[in-house]
């Protein structure tokens, strides 16, 4: 019998993939943050946009832009003369319920909405009154960005 440093429980109150989780701390690639941060479900979920969000092989790079947190991104080779060939594009959850991209707030608590977005959510619980609204999400870091820099996961700048 042991218990968990992470949330204090016994190992028995955790399944194996949990333990796993709380024992061994990894780097969510989707969010930066260490698998204790996560629930079970919320480690599935950005596990699963990750895969979703690249091809085979496709190398990521954490990328932090204005006042978003860090978020990952893929990089794409587009058809311009360097040094504007490349294209780092962000990877997002989107709402599975109207398909509109994730902000961060929603990403990290992906697993308590169930994968939607505050509106969707707020309809779904007859939640309805705008004094709900968040504040509109930065728009940028959803979007394509055109630069030859990249933050490493100690947040060095490198080139790309
Ligand atoms: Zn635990
Ligand atoms: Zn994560
Ligand atoms: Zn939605």
């Amino acid at each position: 019998m042991s218990s968990c440093k992470v949330c204090h429980l016994d190992s028995k109150k955790h399944n194996k993939k949990l333990w796993k989780l709380h024992q061994e701390t990894q780097i969510c690639v989707f969010c930066s943050r260490s698998s204790s941060e996560h629930s079970e479900k919320l480690w599935r979920m950005h596990n699963l946009a990750i895969e979703k969000g690249r091809a085979k092989g496709e190398k990521l790079y954490p990328i932090t832009l204005g006042f978003a947190r860090t978020c990952v991104a893929r990089v794409v080779r587009i058809n311009a003369d360097p040094p504007n060939d490349v294209e780092f594009v962000p990877i997002y959850m989107a709402c599975t319920e109207c398909g509109l991209s994730l902000g961060s707030v929603e990403e990290d608590y992906a697993d308590m909405l169930d994968g939607m977005c505050l509106g969707c959510f707020r309809k779904l619980i007859g939640q309805t009154d705008i004094w709900y609204d968040k504040p509109p999400a930065t728009k940028i870091i959803k979007e394509g960005v055109k630069t030859r820099m990249y933050r490493d996961s100690k947040g060095k700048l490198h080139k790309l």
